[in-house]
């Protein structure tokens, strides 16, 4: 199944805006199913997010799309052994209850140092 950028598009979403270059952002990968940026408040040496270029609205959407899912925590991975020791926290904030400020989907990355529990 083709499932292409602008079938899955939101103008008025940020990320979305994001991944089309209309609002700049600190890439540090980028293939043809995510873009990986740097959080604009880092909360971690290494602090960055992995977003599916498809519109979905949480990790729950996502799920009906388990190998984008899979991609994404792939990539994740690939990140922190770039720019960190390679471990690292995978956060998906689902909804605003759980602190999502932004509705689409995104992997935070946590990576860089000693993370204590509880942190992020
Ligand atoms: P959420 O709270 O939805 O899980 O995460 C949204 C994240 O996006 C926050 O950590 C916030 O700092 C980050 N963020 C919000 N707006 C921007 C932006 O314009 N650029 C970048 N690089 N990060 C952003
Ligand atoms: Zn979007």
């Amino acid at each position: 199944m083709a499932h292409s950028d602008t079938e899955h598009r939101d103008p008025d979403c940020l990320f979305c805006r994001i991944i089309a270059g209309e609002i700049p952002s600190e890439r540090v990968h980028e293939d043809e199913q995510v873009i990986v940026f740097r959080d604009l408040h880092p909360k971690a040496p290494v602090h960055v997010l992995v977003v599916p270029r498809e519109h979905h609205r949480d990790v729950r959407d996502l799920a009906a799309r388990p190998e984008l899912l899979a991609h994404t925590a792939t990539v994740a991975a690939q990140v922190a052994a770039d720019l960190a020791d390679g471990d690292f926290r995978l956060i998906f904030n689902t909804g605003p209850g759980a602190g999502q400020t932004v509705f689409h989907v995104h992997a935070h990355v946590l990576a860089g140092g000693t993370l204590a529990e509880g942190e992020m």
